[in-house]
């Protein structure tokens, strides 16, 4: 039974968080589940909702506008890429400010922003006028909801409501660069590609260090509930599919390499909906190239890990 309300807008968003509960919101990216960066409490319900691990640091969202000066410190080269891409898909670490709570970055002296595009995510986050914490609003290890109805098949039982803004337009997490290295890193690939980071900042990115920085780095994540197979062609994907088939299993197949955008946009609702409507296998066809494409395979990649 969920116990998970829909809400009405963005006033009774915001005045949920102020009523110290956990609500998914809609971003550009995917859906998050939502609290008060301030309220420790809640912070701990989120990571209790999602079973997430407490060393997985959350990621401060804030809106256009908002003197963020006490909870984040930017370098050169973060001002620079959040006047480039902020609003957007890009998310950036940085010195932790005094404001930002052990809870929020794992006790690290460094803290992840993002400005989120979405037009309900700025009007809740500047209504309680603080940086909300949000991270993926789905139980962890699966994947990211896209969508209001994820959320509730995920989480409707142990979070207290869900603001509905519709499919989200990009469809995976966003792009993660640490700017506290020279030169920075990119932790994870979302819509903003390497490219467009080492284009703006007029410099190479340094490889990643070995450890696991983030937990969208852990080698199985993102994964439905049957097993993933990655194909590298649509002939490989149908010749497997074949084989997997005489053997009596539900396969399904997921390949929109025609189009990368729809790509992003759909891979999560369809690899949910395979798993919902009985898939033993699900074969992905990956798709080539940079930036979102690159996106798709590494999250495509752990899923089938
Ligand atoms: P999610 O909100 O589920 O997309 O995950 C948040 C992402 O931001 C994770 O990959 C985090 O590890 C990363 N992140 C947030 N804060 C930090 C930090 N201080 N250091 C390293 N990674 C971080
Ligand atoms: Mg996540």
């Amino acid at each position: 039974m969920s116990t998970c309300r829909l809400l009405h807008g963005v006033a009774e968003a915001a005045q949920s968080l102020t009523d110290r509960k956990i609500i998914a919101i809609p971003t550009e990216t995917v859906y998050g589940l939502a609290c008060r960066a301030d309220d420790d409490d809640a912070m701990r319900k989120v990571f209790a909702a999602k079973a997430r691990p407490s060393d997985h640091p959350l990621i401060l969202h804030v809106a256009p506008e908002m003197n963020i000066e006490g909870w984040a410190l930017f370098s050169d080269s973060a001002l620079t890429l959040a006047n480039e891409f902020w609003p957007g898909p890009l998310t950036i670490l940085v010195a932790r400010g005094a404001l930002t709570s052990d809870v929020v970055t794992g006790g690290r002296d460094t803290v992840a922003v993002r400005m989120p595009s979405h037009v309900l995510a700025q009007e809740v986050i500047r209504t309680i006028g603080i940086p909300v914490v949000a991270p993926s609003a789905n139980s962890f290890g699966h994947v990211s909801p896209t969508c209001a109805q994820h959320v509730i098949d995920d989480l409707g039982n142990v979070i207290d409501g869900v603001l509905d803004g519709g499919p989200c337009d990009i469809g995976v997490e966003s792009t993660i660069v640490d700017c506290t290295t020279s030169p920075p890193q990119v932790l994870r690939v979302g819509a903003v590609s390497r490219a467009d980071i080492e284009r703006v900042l007029n410099t190479p990115m340094a490889e990643v260090d070995g450890k696991v920085r983030a937990p969208g780095m852990l080698a199985s994540h993102y994964s439905p509930n049957c097993s993933m197979h990655l194909a590298t062609s649509r002939v490989e994907a149908e010749t497997l599919a074949v084989s997997l088939r005489k053997n009596h299993r539900n396969v399904a197949i997921i390949d929109h390499v025609d189009n990368i955008t729809e790509y992003a946009r759909c891979l999560y609702s369809d690899m949910r909906s395979a798993a919902a409507a009985g898939a033993d296998d699900i074969i992905a066809v990956l798709p080539t190239g940079e930036g979102l494409a690159e996106a798709i395979r590494d999250r495509l990649s752990r899923a089938a890990a």
